[in-house]
């Protein structure tokens, strides 16, 4: 079956209500700054300026909140969102201890300090953490998408796919995407040796240094398979955690690895960069279904390594 998705809903109608929430909100937030202007005595001596009191501040504060959540709107209805992405809350002041997921570590875990693997981040905060794979697709409209609705992402670049065009992968790093290790040519590794492992690894840390200027602390196995050999050699580049992930969405549905299949607090969730070459829709399509269901369930996009 062919899923037809409508790419901008607002072009049917005339004027969206966003856009005219919008328009009202600046309004307002203009109103609020005037009245604050108005507040203000007129000295004419040219002596220091007094700062705005409190119910000022307050005011404009409260008109800038308002600007932004219309923009927000209007931009989650251009891109046919259902309805606005949650903001997240401020990032924790201090960071969760991560350690391996129970039946996820390797012999030596502890003792030898190796990255540990996980999926979920321990926390109580309705966020999830979004984390986009490989490098296929190179697709502009979803870099303003992701801009435009101020979602924060992760991405895990693998080398054979990504240098056609490292230009498009600094642009997004340019937006505040941080840009993790995915491997050289994205084998799977516990078939490897450890030297074999290492080069993969390592190798990748050596281009990311080149091409975006730092070596990532973050690494993901390909089809998050591992061993002992992957973590110790992923610790040898200079490789601190290697989460994989809880959930993995798709342009056309998703796939849980509880038997629960929902979201939880803090659950990492994968996503791949894929176009109309792999699945039937675009970037764009995959995002839409995966912001549309994170806020219908009341969660916002958190940065992950704002929890690293
Ligand atoms: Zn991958």
């Amino acid at each position: 079956m062919r899923v037809v998705v409508q790419n901008d809903k607002s072009q049917a109608s005339g004027v969206p209500v966003a856009v005219r929430c919008a328009a009202l909100a600046l309004a307002a937030a203009a109103l609020l700054t005037g009245c604050a202007d108005r507040t203000e005595p007129a000295t004419g001596r040219g002596g220091p300026a007094r700062a705005p009191d409190p119910q000022t501040r307050r005011a404009a504060e409260h008109a800038r909140q308002a600007a932004e959540h219309a923009r927000l709107a209007a931009a989650a209805h251009r891109w046919g969102l259902d309805r606005a992405p949650l903001a997240p809350p401020a990032p924790p002041a201090r960071k969760p201890e991560i350690t391996a997921r129970d039946g996820f570590e390797v012999d030596g875990q502890e003792e030898e300090g190796l990255p540990p693997v996980f999926t979920t981040i321990p926390t109580r905060q309705k966020v999830v953490f979004l984390t986009i794979d490989d490098g296929a697709e190179k697709d502009p409209a979803f870099l303003r998408m992701m801009s435009e609705l101020k979602i924060p992402y992760t991405a895990f670049l693998s080398d054979y796919l990504v240098k056609e065009d490292y230009g498009y992968f600094r642009r997004m790093q340019a937006r505040g995407v941080t840009l993790n290790n995915h491997t050289l040519t994205h084998p799977y590794l516990p078939g490897l040796s450890y030297d074999e492992q290492k080069h993969e690894i390592c190798g990748m840390q050596d281009i990311m240094k080149k091409q975006f200027g730092k070596a990532p602390t973050v690494f993901r196995p390909p089809y998050g398979n591992y061993n002992g050999d992957t973590l110790r050699a992923a610790r040898a580049c200079g490789i601190r955690y290697a989460p994989i992930w809880d959930e993995e969405v798709f342009v056309d549905h998703w796939e849980y690895r509880e038997w629960d299949r929902s979201l939880h607090p803090g659950d990492i969730v994968l996503t791949h960069f894929r176009g109309r070459d792999d699945w039937n829709g675009t970037m764009v399509d995959d995002m839409r279904r995966f912001l549309d269901k994170v806020t219908r369930e009341g969660y916002a996009v958190a940065r992950l390594e704002d929890y690293l």
